[in-house]
């Protein structure tokens, strides 16, 4: 039956695969490595990329806004919740407030438009922010580790809880 070669069609992608495969949205024929299953049915993944197109609103300058709006932010909240050692207990509980909140700030700056590695900009952001308050303790090692680990307990704690609080906001 299917011994006639005009009856085999090959992959748009891999020019040598034979495939029964086709993309559910433009009819073009396509291997098991390049289908994506989606909701509704297989995708190429030119009409895959065309979606996550349409999806994604956020444009170059956004990454740029995130930057200047979550950079100031994180260096404040970074200092402000290391800085206060009573009530570092607390940090388990402000430190996602923190995180969540750089989060929203850079969501209304770029206007809610979406972009892939927002979440990137952003995390990066407080992971520089943070970096101010790993150099002291840092610097205590040569005196002691014990002061020194103690003293990069809670800015790892904060980095952490914020980083997680701000990924889980803006990834998409
Ligand atoms: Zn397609
Ligand atoms: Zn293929």
């Amino acid at each position: 039956m299917s011994s006639d070669p005009q009856d085999v069609v090959y992959c748009t992608y891999h020019p040598n695969i034979p495939t029964t495969l086709r993309c559910a949205r433009c009819g073009k024929p396509i291997c098991s490595r390049d289908a994506q299953l989606t909701e509704v049915g297989y995708r190429c993944p030119d009409c895959v990329k065309q979606q996550q197109a349409i999806f994604y609103t956020g444009t170059w300058y956004d990454y740029v806004i995130a930057a200047i709006v979550s950079l100031p932010l994180a260096f404040g909240a970074a200092l402000l919740l290391t800085s206060i050692n009573l009530i570092w207990f607390f940090i388990i509980f402000l430190a996602p407030l923190a995180g969540g909140f750089i989060a929203e700030a850079v969501r209304w700056a770029v206007r809610r438009r979406r972009s892939r590695y927002l979440w990137l900009v952003v995390c990066g952001a407080i992971v520089l922010g943070a970096l101010p308050t790993l150099v002291r303790p840092l610097g205590l090692l040569t005196v002691g580790a014990g002061g020194a680990l103690l003293g990069l307990l809670f800015p790892l704690l904060y980095l952490a809880l914020a980083v997680g609080a701000a990924y889980a906001r803006l990834r998409f």
